[in-house]
């Protein structure tokens, strides 16, 4: 349990950081075309072309369109946002198929989650499950 939880959260913390990282770099285009959009009079035209035009610099002398920039934080932000959505599903997931073994008769049983205590479906006694293997 404990194994898929972690990689569960790792792919939450993952997808948290992709959306961090992709808004980030939409607000460093959107701080980069501010001063255009704004004093333009044809704003959506001008945002267009600039997006095109204007050239970011990187370090090591790296040059960066801002198109390239922007499509590349909406694509973090969305692969963020569907991996934050899958690691949760894959939680839920995890609860299933669990063996439960029966102290009593050694029979074993198929359960959505893990319990503390249950009644076997066997031999009907109220028992503390021993969990044989989990998937
Ligand atoms: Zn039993």
């Amino acid at each position: 349990m404990k194994k898929v939880l972690r990689r569960e959260r790792s792919g939450y913390i993952l997808g948290l950081i992709l959306c961090l990282i992709g808004l980030i770099l939409l607000a460093v285009a959107l701080w980069k075309l501010w001063p255009h959009v704004s004093v333009s009079q044809n704003a959506l035209t001008e945002l267009w072309s600039y997006l095109w035009k204007e050239q970011l610099e990187l370090a090591l002398g790296i040059e960066l369109r801002l198109i390239y920039l922007t499509v590349l934080g909406i694509l973090m932000f969305f692969s963020g946002a569907v991996m934050v959505a899958l690691s949760q599903k894959w939680f839920t997931l995890s609860g299933e198929a669990i063996l439960l073994t029966c102290p009593y008769c050694k029979n074993q049983w198929k359960t959505s989650r893990a319990k503390g205590w249950a009644e076997c479906p066997h031999c009907r006694q109220f028992i503390q499950p021993q969990v044989a293997k989990r998937s």
